[in-house]
């Protein structure tokens, strides 16, 4: 009964052009071969095929769930074998990686392009690819020569798959706590004991080959995070010549039975002696974990957007469609006539179109952070990632749960019954404000480590850049103008909560943390739906690959994000700065 995914390509294409700049990105010498047409006709081929092949997966696999059998082994749900096997084939997993080992050398932004549709088409089978991402990335920052030449090009072309195995039972949102172990061999190999919980694919049928990221501690590592390393520990051993030789001692013990995205096996992992390699130097592993996390977190910041947008649409298609009351629309006798139903669409539609800016503004910073030849403009561009990657992840996934609700409520009665396949977008999103950090953490980043960068002058930045737009809105026409007002508020409530934690006692910053996390991206969002909106109003009457349905549509939908949802910017303010008192009076027993 589900509607099928239709990748919404113009939209993307327009963040491309206007937020992320694709044509800047092209014209760095790092990328000097992408040609942005080439770049969204290959997005083009993507979106079509996932919507083919990977779409119509998406609800058969949710029912049919990965299962564990006996002897440890773990088979994903019908077509996932086929489906990811022409990933594979077509190389999309490779898209943003150095072509030095087989990658397509495209920004990542691209690669976020491309992550986008496959996570709106099917989310539980989008976490393969993305975890294994993750696992490249740590492995080109701080591998050595002769294990990027073992372990990347089949992982970077979706051969082999990756894992990152942080948590333990006793260690989620503390990773200073694991105790996993790993020790030295007489002949010099390392060895990992011990058992982590929560491993996304740990086991599966999809390759033949699984590289673990495993974090452990060596003989007399400091306590806490300052003595963790990182080891590669692959499911079955490599030989000289490169081909695939013994299993190593990592099983599966079981997987998670789950709220939602049945069709990623969740592992539990036993590692018994098995061999291991340390990645770089002893007790650095939370370090180098550091420097593959802003992709991390920004993708899945992205997990939020791509399900709230498969579920949107679905939302749109039953509005349409269904019949109950006269409307006063005279287009319409479906319940899409009712203002309330319209209400409900124009908020997911205008929520998720501010958090797809936001993810896509911070992947094309991470681009310029990366590939920009002027090191001040990467600083520069580093120092915005840092700033705004916390806010990409939790405010776009809580967006992902908040927007997924409410194309559930479009439905009434029908939204609650599986059949109707909405409920699985609402149950797969939900995972996604806790893993990668919780979204408290993310929150308590923002304010403790990110705000203070530079004395307070990164933030600082960023409102002043906010600011110059206001002024440009001030300038702007199709009722663009009327709209300077809640920006010039927003952004006045913003500076206030900025100020006020920036002088705060720890406890208080802790306790406005993520009201203020919410309120920033409230207002980042603004900000960069009014530069979506000036850019719509500078292309129409023009000659550009955007429609004028699309463009005025996008000016509709900023109008309503700007006065009716941003000023809820300014009402998070006292939830920011009352400080810790009324939330740490009550003794625990009172509650
Ligand atoms: C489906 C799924 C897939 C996962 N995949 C992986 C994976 O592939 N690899 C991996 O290593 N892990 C994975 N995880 C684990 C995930 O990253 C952790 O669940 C997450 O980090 C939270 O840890 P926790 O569950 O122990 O919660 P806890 O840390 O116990 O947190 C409980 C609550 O307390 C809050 N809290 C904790 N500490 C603080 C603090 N200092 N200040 C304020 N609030 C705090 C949290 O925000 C949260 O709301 C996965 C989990 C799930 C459910």
């Amino acid at each position: 009964m589900s509607s099928a995914y239709a990748p919404p390509l113009q939209e993307i294409e327009f963040v491309l052009d206007t937020v992320a700049r694709l044509d800047e990105l092209a014209s760095l010498p790092a990328f000097a071969h992408v040609d942005p047409d080439t770049v969204k006709g290959a997005l083009q081929e993507a979106g079509r095929w996932v919507s083919e092949i990977v779409a119509p997966l998406n609800h058969s696999g949710d029912r049919q769930h990965s299962v564990r059998h006996p002897d440890g082994t773990v088979t994903t749900p019908d077509g996932f074998r086929g489906a990811y096997q022409q990933w594979v084939t077509a190389g999309w997993g490779s898209v943003p990686f150095p072509t030095e080992y087989g990658g397509g050398g495209f920004p990542w932004t691209v690669g976020v392009a491309v992550h986008e549709m496959l996570a709106s088409a099917n989310m539980a089978l989008s976490l393969c690819p993305l975890l294994t991402q993750g696992a490249i990335d740590l492995l080109l920052a701080h591998g050595s020569d002769a294990q990027r030449a073992r372990y990347l090009p089949a992982m970077i072309n979706g051969e082999w798959t990756g894992t990152m195995n942080l948590t333990e039972p006793h260690a989620g949102s503390d990773v200073g706590a694991l105790t996993t172990k790993a020790t030295q061999d007489a002949d010099g190999r390392w060895r990992v004991s011990g058992q982590k919980i929560f491993i996304t694919y740990g086991e599966h049928d999809l390759a033949p080959n699984i590289v673990h990221l495993v974090l452990a501690r060596v003989p007399d590592a400091p306590p806490g995070s300052r003595g963790i390393s990182c080891f590669a520990v692959p499911k079955r051993l490599i030989n000289p010549d490169g081909s695939l030789g013994q299993a190593n001692q990592v099983t599966c013990l079981s997987i998670e039975e789950k709220l939602g995205i049945h069709a990623s096996p969740t592992c539990v992992l036993a590692f018994e002696d098995a061999y291991a390699e340390l990645i770089g130097e002893p007790n650095r592993g939370m370090q180098y974990m550091f420097t593959m996390m802003n992709n991390a977190r920004l993708s899945v910041g992205l997990q939020g957007v791509a399900v709230g947008q498969a579920a949107y649409q679905q939302a749109v298609d039953y509005a349409r469609e269904r019949i109950q009351a006269r409307t006063l629309d005279p287009r319409s006798t479906a319940i899409i006539g009712h203002p309330d139903v319209r209400r409900m669409l124009l908020t997911q539609k205008a929520t998720l179109e501010a958090a797809r800016a936001l993810v896509y503004l911070v992947a094309g910073a991470l681009d310029q952070a990366d590939s920009h030849p002027d090191q001040s403009v990467r600083d520069e561009q580093h120092e915005l990632v840092e700033l705004l990657t916390p806010v990409a992840k939790a405010w776009s996934t809580d967006i992902g749960v908040t927007t997924t609700s409410l194309a559930l409520q479009v439905h009434g009665g029908m939204g609650y019954i599986e059949e109707t396949g909405i409920a699985q977008y609402y149950r797969d999103s939900r995972i996604a404000p806790i893993y990668e950090g919780t979204n408290g953490i993310q929150a308590i980043d923002l304010v403790t480590r990110k705000l203070p960068r530079r004395d307070g002058m990164v933030v600082k930045e960023l409102i002043a850049r906010m600011a110059e737009a206001e002024r440009d809105l001030a300038q702007a026409e199709h009722g663009l103008k009327q709209l300077t007002p809640a920006l010039s508020d927003a952004l006045d409530a913003l500076t206030q909560a900025t100020e006020h934690l920036q002088q705060a006692q720890l406890e208080d910053k802790l306790a406005g943390a993520s009201p203020y996390l919410e309120m920033m991206g409230l207002v980042v969002g603004g900000w960069l739906m009014a530069h979506e909106a000036m850019a719509a109003q500078h292309q129409l009457g023009q000659t550009t690959c955007h429609d004028e349905a699309f463009l005025e549509a996008k000016l509709v939908t900023t109008r309503f994000y700007l006065r009716q949802l941003l000023p809820k910017a300014r009402a998070l303010l006292p939830a920011v700065i009352a400080g810790a008192g009324d939330l740490m009076e009550m003794p625990p027993e009172q509650f």
